[in-house]
């Protein structure tokens, strides 16, 4: 097998995908599995099909019609706003999308018609972690002006939390996601299929429930992938935490002052480390850079220190015994290590069963 390489076991991934669509049906709550973080792999969408989703979304139209290519039927949904220039691709794609502007809606509107499509739609409300949404005075004008459309079905509203700021997903702000689809619901005389609540930071939440919400759709990616819950990082029960592993290969192995020599100016990143003498330490350096992975993304085994990361070199320390040249190093990733290592040509990725 080639280095650097992800391994990536799809078995325990589907573990987690039946424990949370489980789990989440009995609060009334569908779950959407995200395949971003995966660049919408063929074989991560159909083991997630396989334990039991019956719509799959993605923020890419890329990643769509990779899955499409690779005759992944189920629905799906778009979940960033799509772009003005991509309406064609995505009315042909997708069954729904994530929407917060009304020229784009229309643009979808045209796009469908031309192609004999009918598009969903679900508006996302602004619930104060200020990323995407409407302002919640402004939902009711866009869901009249998005009702006026033909080859549009509107689905329902969403929203989403925690991305940018932070915003915990918790009571308060979810009862005045009920509160703006009741009062949508009773001015249009309409009633609302679709209220899609949020990420995997919603979990806390949901696992908290003790009656049915109004949320009936979570689109979740971290906490299949990781097994955890995103706003503590805190493992599910029952669900593995290491189905992802990053493995890299020695390339230099020395006994080297932990002190450089020689007249210092900034180095390769622009950054002046500070340096405390250790005397001798035990370095190795790995073949992995910045352009494989991001190094804050990723956790070393026990004994082995990740001390400073170039474009193609992490410098590493071990405290038990030196490494060997060859040696393979097993490194866990959380969300960001993954999203940069998949992203990455350079790294080999495995998925095995
Ligand atoms: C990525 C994304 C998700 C999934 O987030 P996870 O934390 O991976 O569960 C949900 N909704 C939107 C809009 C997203 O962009």
């Amino acid at each position: 097998m080639s280095n650097p390489r992800l391994e990536i076991d799809c078995a325990k991934i589907a573990v987690n995908a039946r424990l949370l669509i489980d789990k989440l049906k009995r609060h009334g709550i569908d779950v959407v599995p995200v395949t971003k973080v995966f660049m919408g792999h063929p074989k991560v969408a159909a083991m997630l099909v396989e334990s039991g989703a019956n719509m799959l979304a993605d923020s890419r139209i890329e990643n769509i019609e990779r899955m499409r290519r690779a005759g992944i039927t189920i629905p799906i949904m778009l979940i960033r706003s799509p772009m003005l220039s991509q309406v064609d691709r995505v009315v042909l794609n997708c069954e729904v999308s994530l929407n917060t502007e009304l020229q784009i809606i229309r643009a979808l509107a045209k796009a469908a018609k031309k192609a004999g499509y009918y598009h969903g739609v679900i508006i996302m409300v602004e619930l104060g972690d200020l990323r995407e949404g409407v302002m919640p005075e402004q939902l009711s004008n866009t869901i009249r002006q998005t009702l006026a459309l033909s080859n549009i079905e509107l689905k329902g509203i969403g929203a989403n939390l925690a991305c940018r700021y932070g915003v915990a997903p918790e009571q308060e702000n979810m009862a005045q996601l009920a509160k703006l689809m009741l009062e949508v619901e009773n001015q249009f005389g309409i009633r609302l299929q679709v209220i899609s609540g949020g990420s995997s930071a919603s979990l806390l939440w949901a696992f908290s429930l003790d009656q049915r919400s109004c949320v009936t759709q979570l689109r979740l990616g971290e906490s299949i992938y990781f097994g955890v819950e995103a706003l503590n990082k805190r493992p599910i029960a029952g669900a593995n935490t290491d189905a992802i592993t990053l493995v890299a290969e020695v390339i230099e192995s020395n006994k080297k002052p932990s002190a450089p020599w020689g007249r210092r100016y900034k180095n390769a990143f622009g950054e002046s480390p500070e340096v405390k003498n250790r005397k001798l330490v035990d370095q190795a350096l790995l073949a992995l850079g910045r352009q494989d992975v991001n190094p804050s993304g990723i956790t070393p085994p026990t004994g082995i220190t990740i001390v400073a990361s170039s474009s193609d070199h992490m410098v590493v320390e071990s405290v038990r015994k030196p490494l060997k040249v060859g040696q393979e190093i097993r490194f866990k990733l959380d969300y960001v290590g993954l999203l940069s290592a998949m992203t990455s040509p350079y790294v080999r990725k495995y998925f095995y069963q």
